[in-house]
């Protein structure tokens, strides 16, 4: 966290513009496959290429992942989105300008609530933006460098926040809420090692005033330049930060600049001075018309947003008494949420179908590398294993036991237990003959219990649990040896 002087002397002033990659089919002006990776310049075309005279067509999906991801932050659609040529110079950009959106953007003014440090925060959304990704510089190993054109072309959306982040932490957070948004609503696959999803930080500080005197003018800012971990993300603006923060008080001035993050060195370092609006020349692109957008389409997108992440948690906590992490993990995606759902729907308990899926199928997934949605584990079947549950035809350490196998088998979790001979056993003769011999194989303990070492029940418990293999009634076991121990 911030030192003492800083916290005191200095307030920093943070904005973020975030970079994600949409999850379409096709490339936002052609047609070769959105994917990830690939052999070197497979998955290209004249398009994507930059080769003079071919011509792009807006991808619609791509405009309604944009759409969608507006209408989420809350921000405005405007009806009329213009794409404009934005120029500069880079090997990994064929064309020599970047097809982006200039004035008028396909979103604006839009705003964001979430929970930083405990406290409440809301960052406004400038604009939201289409445009294209460059490819990628190949030099590692190499005495020379190649050019990969495979991601050339892959539809982005720049989020741009206004300046109301405060600290590196509320930054970071504000990149972890957005990130869940997106990835919840499929507007992105949000895999920031493949760089699905970096943003550039713009970082200043400024006398920080006492509440109530009215702030000071913005200080110069230095944008870092594509991060895309958390870590690096709070390490390079906590790096700049102090960076600033050191100019400012020996007197100096910081400059206007774009500054790169080496996470080995862990400092920034300036790469050129930052570039403004005009030096890009943005000029209308004459070879896309202008993006329009009919109010229906619009209303059709927002009548098919889900509930939002943040209200279904808060729902889950209220209806079913999960706490915050479970809630949390519920609805890290819609898919699973509604997976859940679809589960209580067919029948089961909401606790045990949460812990079902909390305490069992996750952590076998993970072991197995899978994804939850990849298994035999449909939401009938979930709700049949918490229905036994219920009734008490089997017990939850059983279904501990077998569930990997249920994973692999057709067969319901009662038909499974009763070929493994591990049906609960709720015949009290049965368990009665079990109690008689806990009790009498144990003369010292049973002595002992009746000489007021209560404490020994569960002994007792464990050793009739031992006999039938897991499968007795822990409830009617423990009247039984009550009974049995206190006569
Ligand atoms: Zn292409």
């Amino acid at each position: 966290m911030g030192s003492g002087p800083l916290e005191s002397r200095w307030e920093t002033v943070i904005g973020l513009e975030v970079h994600t990659q949409l999850l379409t089919r096709a490339k936002l002006f052609c047609s070769c496959p959105n994917l990830f990776g690939g052999e070197p310049n497979t998955r290209v075309c004249p398009v994507c290429a930059g080769m003079p005279g071919a011509l792009p067509v807006i991808n619609a999906q791509a405009v309604r992942l944009a759409v969608r991801a507006g209408l989420a932050l809350g921000c405005r659609i405007n009806r009329t989105s213009l794409f404009s040529r934005k120029s500069y110079f880079y090997p990994d950009l064929p064309n020599g300008f970047q097809t982006s959106q200039w004035e008028p953007p396909i979103c604006e003014g839009g705003r964001v609530e979430f929970i930083s440090g405990g406290r409440p925060v809301s960052v406004g959304i400038t604009r939201i933006h289409l445009e294209n990704d460059a490819g990628k510089c190949l030099h590692e190993g190499l005495d020379a460098s190649l050019v990969d054109l495979n991601r050339a072309g892959t539809p982005l959306v720049e989020i741009v926040s206004e300046p109301d982040l405060r600290s590196p932490d509320e930054a970071v957070d504000f990149m972890r809420h957005l990130r869940r948004l997106l990835v919840y609503l499929d507007v992105t696959d949000g895999n920031m090692e493949e760089g699905s999803m970096r943003c550039d930080v713009n970082i200043s500080l400024r006398p920080r005033v006492k509440e109530g005197e009215g702030d000071e003018p913005y200080g110069t800012r230095a944008e870092l330049k594509n991060l895309n971990s958390f870590n690096s993300i709070l390490d390079a603006a906590r790096h700049e930060q102090e960076r600033q923060r050191e100019i400012l008080e020996a007197g100096g001035k910081v400059e206007q600049e774009t500054r790169h993050y080496d996470p080995e060195a862990r400092i920034t370092r300036g790469m050129r001075s930052k570039e403004n609006a005009p030096d890009y020349r943005y000029f209308p692109c004459p070879d896309l018309p202008p993006v329009f957008l009919e109010e229906q389409e619009v209303e059709k997108i927002r009548s098919g947003l889900p509930e939002f992440p943040e209200q279904r948690r808060l729902r889950f906590e209220a209806d079913f008494g999960l706490n915050a992490e479970e809630s949390g993990i519920l609805t890290s995606s819609a898919a699973l949420a509604d997976y859940f759902e679809a589960a209580l729907k067919a029948g089961g308990g909401g606790k045990r179908t949460a812990t079902l899926i909390l305490a069992e199928l996750l952590p076998e997934c993970a072991r197995r590398g899978l994804s939850w949605s990849a298994v035999n584990f449909s939401p009938e079947r979930l709700a049949h294993t918490v229905r036994m549950l219920d009734a008490g035809k089997v017990s939850l350490r059983v279904v501990r036991e077998i569930f990997a196998e249920l994973l692999d088998s057709d067969l319901p979790v009662d038909i499974l237990a009763e070929q493994k001979g591990l049906l609960q056993l709720s015949d009290s003769s049965v368990l009665e003959e079990a109690v008689r011999a806990a009790v009498e194989g144990n003369p010292a303990e049973a002595a002992a219990y009746r000489g007021g070492k209560t404490r020994l029940l569960a002994f007792f418990v464990g050793q009739v649990m031992k006999a039938t293999r897991g499968a007795g009634n822990p409830g009617l076991i423990n009247k039984l040896l009550r009974q049995y121990l206190e006569e």
